[in-house]
């Protein structure tokens, strides 16, 4: 296996490195201004998200007008091993950006685009996603939420959870049920829901990081009137939109994962026997998921499709996460449990999640294992799709 790139891949690096070096924010002012939820960003955040939309830095397998300039997969690697390096997050509105702008741009129409998609990508409005409900998360075609249409307008009533920032996005991406008599993965659309709205409510409400931590969001929906022109993607054919919008979630996922996990190494000083054994098991972890992921990254950029192994390196990168924090905050005992407390030096280009008490290091790991697709479901799609076990 190699395990090096070629020099034309090597030469993107450096460009992006230089481009870096000259134009990285300036320290001070991201300091003094943190984003609070996931849709909101700071203005020195908003104009680094723009200085990086016009350089094509952004996100390099874009076009161009996207922010781009048609990267291939193993360049979009080495830009997010480079960022991941500094510890610098690129958008504080990830939703937006990962999910929300790239089915846009798979599935949107030219006026689509242009109007929201360009918007959200340079950091001029923020987007939150809303698919899961009460009784519709796993079995996301359960979902409830229902769009009428009357004439030129689809009318929304229902209600949507756990979508993070909601209350501070400017638009939600809302899977909603249009065909309540078709089976239940066929009467679903895709709309865009500016949040200012009449009878668009949003209730945040505080997650088990603790009281500060408002991202999470219920969202209610009465009578909410939307424009027809605001449906993604074809009439009833929100299923296929989803599948597309968490796929792009799911490529290069397990990076960010191997990523959490060097950090926790980074951080993580072991004292006793065993937890210098388990730092041991960490680094191995690591080390797995990285060769793992490698290979599926060789795979891709050979043009093959392997979506079942992207569900082996989720389940096993989120949990390694999951348990390189549980040993964390069991080798610092009930220092560990402190809060607020620092676990490593402050970035300010990076968001304060991962400079938190090894309590809440450990309790945000959790929405690695549950958001995106719970191990259990991974778990199940492993064992049919890749053991070829029976249902
Ligand atoms: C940090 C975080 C951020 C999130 N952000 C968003 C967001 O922005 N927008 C949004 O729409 N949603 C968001 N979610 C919601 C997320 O998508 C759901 O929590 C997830 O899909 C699981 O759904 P659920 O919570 O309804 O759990 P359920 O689906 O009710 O599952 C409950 C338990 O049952 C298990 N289970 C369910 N079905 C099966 C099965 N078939 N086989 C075996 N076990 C099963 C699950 O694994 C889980 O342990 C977020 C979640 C988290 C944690």
């Amino acid at each position: 296996m190699q395990l090096s790139f070629d020099p034309e891949i090597e030469e993107f690096r450096a460009e992006f490195v230089a481009f870096l070096a000259e134009h990285m924010p300036d320290a001070a002012a991201a300091a003094a201004d943190r984003p609070i939820s996931s849709a909101e960003v700071p203005p020195w955040a908003r104009e680094w998200q723009r200085v990086q939309f016009d350089h094509g830095w952004l996100l390099p397998g874009n076009p161009p007008e996207f922010g781009g300039r048609n990267a291939g997969i193993l360049q979009q690697y080495v830009h997010l091993e480079e960022l991941s390096r500094r510890r610098i997050y690129h958008s504080f509105n990830p939703q937006g950006l990962g999910i929300i702008a790239a089915s846009l741009l798979s599935f949107g129409t030219e006026e689509q685009k242009i109007r929201w998609a360009r918007r959200i990508l340079r950091a001029e409005i923020t987007a939150a996603l809303g698919m899961s409900e009460p009784g519709a998360g796993s079995d996301l075609a359960g979902l409830r939420t229902r769009a009428v249409r009357e004439g030129e307008e689809f009318v929304v009533n229902g209600q949507k959870v756990w979508t993070s920032g909601a209350h501070d996005a400017d638009v939600l991406l809302t899977f909603v049920r249009t065909d309540p008599d078709a089976p239940k993965h066929k009467g679903i659309s895709v709309l865009l829901i500016p949040t200012d709205t009449p009878g668009v409510t949003r209730r945040p409400f505080a997650s088990i990081c603790g009281p500060h931590d408002l991202d999470f969001n219920e969202v209610f929906f009465e009578d909410v009137r939307v424009p027809a022109a605001n449906l993604l993607g074809p009439l009833h054919g929100g299923w296929g939109v989803a599948n597309g919008s968490l796929g792009h979630e799911r490529t290069l996922l397990w990076l960010s994962f191997a990523d959490r996990l060097q950090e926790l190494l980074e951080d993580f000083t072991p004292h006793t026997a065993l937890d210098k054994d388990r730092y041991a098991t960490l680094a191995m972890d690591n080390q797995a998921l990285r060769l793992l992921g490698s290979a599926a990254l060789a795979r891709e950029a050979r043009g093959e499709q392997d979506v079942a192994a992207l569900s082996v390196l989720k389940l096993l990168g989120s949990e390694a996460v999951q348990s390189a924090a549980e040993q964390a905050l069991y080798a610092r005992e009930s220092d560990g449990l402190i809060h607020p407390a620092m676990t490593a030096p402050f970035n300010p280009l990076n968001n304060d999640n991962f400079v938190a008490s090894w309590f809440e290091r450990y309790t945000r790991s959790f929405a690695g294992t549950i958001a995106g697709g719970t191990s259990e479901i991974q778990r199940n799609i492993v064992a049919e799709r890749v053991l070829g076990l029976p249902r």
